[in-house]
């Protein structure tokens, strides 16, 4: 189907262009081409979507799960017969590689699977007995109307975090993707509209700051799931409680990586520069520091650069291409300005990606790996998340000063430890403060049967996106006690 200019909403199973006065282009980030546009919202067409999820909630709620679960069973098909065709519109407004964006589209789908086993996670606890003929049961009920705000770097995988959960345990939902990315959305919800659905239960808001506020502020949705900067999930999280609303928040990230001596060279330098640039570093879980330790610092300083040098930049289109363009100018312009940032710090180039010639990428917005050597892990950079494709070498004498650099950042995102020692291995998952932690792993990304856990700046909240934590958030517990004579 060809795009849309502007794009539309999607609210009580219809498409409707918006009244918004504002547009913004959608721009393909490895040509500068002009994808469509995208309208910024206003409040009222948020209300009305709110009014369309809050008239479906007691029809939703009463569908008994095994009933909603098909609706996803339905979901999960459509989405592997469509992944190509989702993954290449990934890649147009995103500039991830096709395969990034494929594997992106994995993780949506594992989120979906997962989702049909509600009618057994929902499942509450009784006791018979609590006390003599009083029984007491513990009952799962759906929260109402819940919201997803979601970030650029995955404009699909990131709202499959919630959805399938939410809409499973009998909840409507609200999606405003990144106005950066809003294409990927449009084809899930010409794949949701097929599914049968009942009107109400999705919906599809596209827009900006007045968007999310109205969100934030209206009484009727009861829950909101936020990804995106930390700055911005702070300021979400504030402001939605603020407002009553149940609220998790998932931030930005400066993620570590420790090389100890005995790791295995080769497959260490590769884990690592899959994991600082896959997605030109524009991945929550993307390495930005590495840590060596004692004599690591020769060989990983030689494997990584003549890694970094060596990986093939490009549109994420063609084949062979390992690694696309950052989304924006402003971006690739903050980018490089860090960069400088860390050689005035005191660290040295050693890979120097800024301004690379890129064949057919004049108009894109390209860096090509970047590896700093020797960066001041007291300097500014060392705390900066950069969101491109660079990665910090910092040297240290032992593993317990680089988990003490570690725990002494705002973040906690992601942190790997590279080692053939046992007992290293759980010395650091013991004591790291970090939420996701890899052995030998160098995007520790939790598959969809587990909760994706930041701590510290990298989330606000108790209940994390994906699996049993979903299932508690989109729920609310209802005690009975109960005797009968
Ligand atoms: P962002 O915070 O700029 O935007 C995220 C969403 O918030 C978008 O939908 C945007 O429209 C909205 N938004 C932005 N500023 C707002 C404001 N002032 N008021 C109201 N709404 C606002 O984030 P981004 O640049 O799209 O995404 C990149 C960030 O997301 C990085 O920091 C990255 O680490 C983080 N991220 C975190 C995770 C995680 O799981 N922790 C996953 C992916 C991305």
């Amino acid at each position: 189907m060809a795009i849309q200019t502007p794009l539309p909403n999607y609210i009580n199973n219809t498409w409707h262009f918006s009244a918004a006065t504002e547009l913004l282009d959608v721009t393909n980030p490895a040509t500068g081409e002009v994808l469509t546009q995208v309208p910024l919202s206003p409040t009222d067409e948020v209300h009305h979507a709110v009014t369309a999820a809050t008239a479906a909630l007691d029809d939703w709620r009463r569908t008994p799960p095994v009933q909603r679960i098909q609706y996803l069973f339905k979901l999960k098909n459509l989405l592997e017969e469509n992944l190509d065709d989702i993954a290449k519109t990934i890649t147009l407004e995103c500039g991830k590689t096709l395969d990034e964006a494929k594997g992106e589209m994995r993780r949506a789908i594992e989120n979906v699977e997962v989702a049909c086993g509600i009618p057994t996670l929902m499942q509450g606890t009784n006791l018979e007995d609590i006390a003599t003929g009083i029984d007491e049961f513990m009952i799962r009920q759906p929260v109402g109307v819940c919201a997803v705000i979601a970030p650029f770097n995955f404009p699909g995988m990131i709202t499959f975090w919630f959805l399938p959960y939410a809409i499973a345990c009998g909840n409507t939902m609200i999606v405003k993707p990144s106005e950066k990315v809003p294409l990927t959305m449009q084809k899930v919800f010409q794949l949701l509209a097929q599914t049968g659905l009942p009107e109400g239960v999705v919906s599809l808001v596209n827009g900006g700051r007045e968007t999310v506020d109205a969100i934030l502020t209206h009484p009727d949705i009861r829950a909101v799931s936020f990804v995106g900067a930390t700055a911005t999930a702070k300021a979400i999280y504030a402001k939605a409680a603020a407002n009553g609303k149940r609220v998790q928040c998932q931030g930005g990230a400066k993620n570590p990586l420790i090389v100890l001596p005995d790791a295995e060279p080769q497959f260490t330098a590769t884990a690592t520069a899959e994991s600082a640039f896959g997605c030109a570093g524009q991945r929550c879980l993307a390495a930005s520091l590495a840590f060596t330790v004692g004599e690591a610092r020769s060989w990983f300083t030689e494997a990584i650069a003549d890694t970094a040098t060596a990986r093939v930049v490009g549109n994420g289109l063609d084949e062979g291409v390992e690694m696309g363009p950052v989304i924006t100018p402003e971006s690739r312009t903050r980018i490089e300005g860090l960069i400088q940032t860390g050689a005035e710090e005191g660290a040295h180039i050693l890979v120097d990606g800024r301004h690379p010639s890129i064949s057919g990428g004049e108009n894109g917005n390209f860096i090509r790996p970047t590896v700093l050597n020797g960066l001041n892990p007291h300097g500014t950079l060392a705390q900066t998340e950069i969101f491109g494709p660079v990665l910090g070498l910092i040297h240290v004498d032992t593993i317990d000063d680089a988990i003490a650099l570690i725990n002494s950042g705002r973040y906690g995102n992601m942190a790997c430890l590279f080692t053939n020692s046992g007992a290293a291995a759980r010395k650091f998952r013991y004591e790291a403060q970090i939420g996701n932690i890899g052995i030998n792993i160098g995007v520790a990304a939790p598959m969809a049967f587990f909760p994706f856990s930041g701590w510290k700046d990298s989330f606000f909240g108790d209940l994390h996106g994906q699996s049993w934590d979903a299932v508690d958030f989109f729920t609310q517990k209802k005690v009975v006690v109960e005797r009968w004579a």
